[in-house]
């Protein structure tokens, strides 16, 4: 039976309640092509109202006690569980990624809704030592303002919730571009919002809005003076046009670029998990995450055991629709990304690379390429956003770290080793320079609970766990005097004549 992803979304839109979008935008399933339906650009014009209404919305929201925002997003939470099999269905549909994925990304929304509620019980600030009697000096955290959020295609969903549910319950207002490739999981998600700011009942209206479009529209959210923070994923050139832009009008950005993660495979690593985390990390996702392992440094002595057990992977792995029971990778998101992919193999050749795999398999899919090279050469210094990886030897640790801390990203990192000294040394300030390192597990799939973000050219920001939500909020010190004097700071004498 044939395959038809335009009648699949129209099935998860009825379950939604929701029509089926129409639009000129039009969002075209990676896995068959079919077109799922559109939506209406945004001009600037309409981003400019959509800002004006959220400014609207957080003057009234900011006043909101924490607790009682963090109940909006409990309610939000509710709605995703009951939602969660038709959602996951159409970031799959839509992304094409394997359905396990597409469950898998709902469910880290569901979890960083439970975070974030639980957070809003927690904006805790300090209280300081001061040096003057009868003083007391403390620390607020206000709502900061509204939270333009620009989205790439190959996190639909997710990324989103990871910023606006600890802006919510931080007292802020947001507009969300999606990625023009992944339009319509955001309706969805503004759907699902809808119905929990219905059952919550006083929530500001226009506290969560979407607007559509590619650059331009996302530029008119980049630029606009209201928005008070820009968070903004998506590739490090993104990145480097929208930096610039925020800091001229001196808005506050956090940035999640692209990586170019390795991991350092040690003569005592147990090889049977090492086998296991590079395959999910390299091939998971058709290598369209930001966290998906690129680089993968193995030392001499086990090469050659580990390298021809990672071809027999990369040569029998399911590859196809990612709807259907059993497959493990799915299409690439667009033509474009296929000739990427084709390019970064023919350079990786010229550069002495001996390339397994790597061939197209008609529509958009792709065989993950595994690519034994004589070092680190500028193709391994690239990130192209499909599942190559680049295995290269190493013979000394630090000649390892020395290779992996080379790449211009500093996203997320591994090393496999039942050896506590290179583990600790790899954690270490003189191991790997990435925002995420770990060990005996890979550089994909981070829990929400920790902050999310890395280095370099990956940007420098932070979301998610830990203490991200604090980008989300304005910080106020505030110094009480009780006594029924004036002492200056610094003992400063200003005795008036
Ligand atoms: P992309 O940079 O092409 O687009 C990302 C988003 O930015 C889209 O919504 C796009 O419309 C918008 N955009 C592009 N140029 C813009 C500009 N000049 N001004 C304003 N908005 C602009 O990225 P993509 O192809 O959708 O996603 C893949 C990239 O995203 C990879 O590099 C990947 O590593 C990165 N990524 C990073 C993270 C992270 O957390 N670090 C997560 C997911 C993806």
């Amino acid at each position: 039976m044939s395959f038809d992803s335009a009648a699949a979304a129209a099935d998860i839109f009825d379950r939604l309640g929701v029509p089926r979008p129409e639009g000129t935008l039009v969002s075209c399933s990676p896995i068959d092509g079919g077109a799922l339906g559109g939506v209406a650009p945004s001009p600037a014009a309409q981003v400019g109202e959509a800002v004006e209404r959220a400014h609207a919305a957080f003057l009234a929201w900011r006043g909101v006690p924490p607790p009682r925002r963090g109940e909006l997003v409990r309610l939000f939470g509710e709605e995703l569980r009951r939602e969660k099999e038709a959602l996951g269905r159409l970031v799959s549909l839509e992304a094409g990624k394997i359905l396990q994925e597409g469950l898998g990304e709902v469910q880290e929304m569901i979890d960083i809704c439970d975070f974030a509620v639980g957070l809003s019980r927690q904006l805790y600030g300090l209280t300081i030592a001061t040096e003057r009697p009868g003083h007391r000096m403390m620390e607020t955290w206000h709502p900061l303002g509204i939270v333009g959020v620009i989205s790439a295609f190959n996190f639909p969903v997710a990324v989103w919730a990871w910023n606006a549910c600890l802006a919510f319950v931080c007292g802020d207002a947001v507009v969300w571009k999606p990625s023009e490739k992944t339009p319509l999981a955001a309706v969805a998600v503004q759907a699902l919002f809808d119905r929990a700011a219905a059952r919550f009942g006083d929530a500001p209206p226009h506290l969560s809005q979407v607007v559509h479009g590619a650059r331009e529209t996302g530029e008119a959210l980049v630029d606009h003076p209201k928005v008070a923070l820009l968070s903004a994923t998506g590739s490090t050139r993104m990145g480097r046009a929208v930096a610039p832009r925020v800091a001229a009008r001196f808005g506050r950005v956090l940035l999640e670029l692209g990586g170019n993660n390795g991991m350092v495979v040690a003569p005592s690593a147990d090889l049977a998990l090492a086998e296991r985390a590079v395959a999910f990390a390299a091939v998971g996702t058709a290598g369209q995450r930001c966290t998906t392992l690129r680089r993968l440094f193995v030392h001499e002595r086990i090469y050659d055991t580990l390298v021809p057990r990672l071809k027999e992977i990369w040569a029998s792995v399911p590859v196809g629709n990612p709807l259907e029971e059993g497959t493990l990778v799915g299409p690439l998101i667009d033509e474009e990304a296929v000739a990427a992919m084709a390019r970064a193999l023919d350079a990786a050749r010229a550069e002495g690379g001996i390339v397994h795999g790597g061939d197209p398999l008609g529509g958009l899919c792709v065989r993950p390429a595994l690519v034994e090279m004589p070092g680190q050469t500028p193709i391994t210094l690239t990130e192209t956003f499909a599942p190559i990886l680049y295995a290269m030897r190493y013979a000394t640790l630090d000649e390892a770290i020395a290779a992996h801390n080379a790449a211009p990203q500093g996203l997320s990192s591994a090393i496999f080793t039942n050896d506590l000294r290179e583990a600790e040394l790899f954690l270490s300030a003189a191991g790997s320079d990435c925002g995420i390192v770990n060990v005996n597990i890979g550089p994909s799939g981070a829990e929400i609970g920790g902050a999310f973000g890395g280095e370099k050219e990956t940007g420098g920001g932070r979301e998610s766990g830990s203490d991200a939500w604090r980008a989300y909020m304005r910080r106020a010190t505030n110094t009480i005097n009780y006594s029924r004097d004036l002492p200056l700071a610094q003992g400063i004498d200003f005795a008036m004549p």
